[in-house]
């Protein structure tokens, strides 16, 4: 069994949206078209009025409406409005419209998104292509390979990741070195192995080589395209799209930051990044107020081994100000299903003192209601419990992590 902090971690590493850029498919979509990749014509509509005039605008033939949230597994999704799909099909204008009232202000919820789903702003109204065969095909940035890799499957569309469990060999990976770029025959291999045949071939490796281009000018870390699709007329189409980018690129990637959708985040986790604070919302009841990931990792896990349930994961990260110390307080006591806290502080390059001082602060102005448990050590750990002792707040100290943990477990039992 996986431990919690485990499972932590790889949730923080899926809450893609948290650490990484990360857009839309309309916004995927224009930077693509932009870069001469081929996508349908579309609009975007953020009400059913607006989606039947773009429907009706657009003049095709057939319309497909697809739902815009940060998460991929839409076609097979479920609204709360009882819709089923958050991708339709259809040749008529008014049923555009009455889908997307049944879209537009509920939940969608898929296997990428929690239970509750997403709220769906938006909806993209395209022009729908007759799909003779779906691929998959994606550039990512891997470790393992020190760069750019390939990925693709002639079986792509929307059952890819049993594709991936059931016929791994039907998954063809191929590097790219970043210096020499992709190489023709590189990309002419990547379309035959996902299943194209004669002119189309060559018309796939252009894509390829178009949507590598776009990966290096972007910075992202990755461009997935599932499907990408053949149409009986002879065309190779990118008909989704899912763009993530590299953070440390914002400097030079303005335009494309400048488009950040974060209407999906918890406001929470809004807040705290403002302050340059590392937090995760979970749904225990016991706040973390910790150093370091490790140890915000270990401490949700001890919690969870002493029978607590961990409200949030946080991180101060090893620079911490006092004004920093002083908004996560105010973060955690604003969150009303926390009923305990636990300080959980190893000062090695964080200054105790500064510590306790943000913390004496934030109690005495927020007029703390919820039990406090300390566990203070390291680098000036004297000064800092004096501050704590001196500030006339009932504080519980605690001698080590496990003790820590067992005192806001019953805490929080005592209510
Ligand atoms: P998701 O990956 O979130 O489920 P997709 O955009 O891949 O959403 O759409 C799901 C399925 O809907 C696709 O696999 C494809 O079969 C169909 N589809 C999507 N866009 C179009 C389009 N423009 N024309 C026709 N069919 C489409
Ligand atoms: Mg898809």
């Amino acid at each position: 069994m996986l431990s919690v902090a485990k499972e932590l971690y790889l949730s923080a590493v899926q809450l893609t949206p948290r650490r990484w850029l990360n857009l839309q498919e309309y916004q995927s979509k224009k930077i693509m078209a932009d870069h001469g990749v081929a996508v349908q014509r579309f609009f975007v509509a953020d009400s059913a009025n607006d989606a039947l005039e773009a429907a009706q605008r657009l003049k095709a033939k057939e319309i497909v409406l697809k739902a815009q949230i940060l998460a991929g597994g839409r076609g097979k999704g479920i609204f709360n409005s009882g819709l089923k799909g958050g991708v339709h099909l259809t040749k008529d204008p008014k049923t555009v419209e009455q889908l997307a009232k049944q879209m537009i202000g509920y939940n969608l919820s898929t296997k990428q998104t929690s239970k509750d789903g997403v709220t769906v702003k938006k909806v993209m109204v395209a022009e729908a292509l007759d799909i003779s065969r779906e691929t998959y095909f994606a550039i990512l940035m891997d470790r393992a390979c020190n760069g750019p890799v390939m990925v693709g499957s002639p079986q792509g569309g929307v059952d890819i990741e049993e594709v991936a469990v059931t016929s791994p060999e039907l998954i063809f990976k191929e590097e790219i070195d970043i210096f020499e770029g992709i190489k023709d025959h590189q990309a002419l291999q990547m379309a035959k192995n996902l299943g194209f045949q004669g002119a189309l071939q060559q018309q796939a490796a252009d894509q390829i080589k178009k949507l590598y281009n776009l990966f290096l000018e972007i910075d992202a870390t990755q461009v997935e395209v599932n499907p990408f699709g053949e149409t009986p007329e002879g065309q190779v189409v990118c008909f989704d799209a899912k763009i993530n980018f590299d953070d440390n690129a914002e400097f030079r990637q303005k335009e494309i930051f400048a488009m950040d959708d974060k209407s999906e985040n918890e406001p929470i986790e809004n807040e705290a990044a403002k302050y340059d604070l590392k937090y995760i919302g979970l749904d225990g009841n016991i706040a973390c107020f910790v150093n370091g990931a490790g140890l915000a990792m270990a401490t949700c896990d001890i919690i969870s081994l002493n029978g607590g349930k961990p409200a949030n994961f946080l991180d101060l990260g090893g620079g911490v100000k006092e004004a920093q110390v002083y908004q996560a307080f105010k973060l955690l006591t604003a969150d009303p299903k926390v009923e305990a806290i636990l300080v959980n502080i190893f000062g090695g390059i964080v200054n105790c003192a500064i510590i306790a001082n943000g913390i004496t602060k934030a109690c005495q102005e927020l007029e703390l209601k919820v039990p406090l448990v300390v566990r203070l050590e390291g680098t000036n750990v004297q000064e800092a419990q004096r501050i704590l002792s001196d500030s006339g707040l009932p504080i519980t100290s605690a001698n080590d992590l496990e003790d820590a943990a067992k005192k806001a477990v019953a805490s929080v039992a005592k209510k």
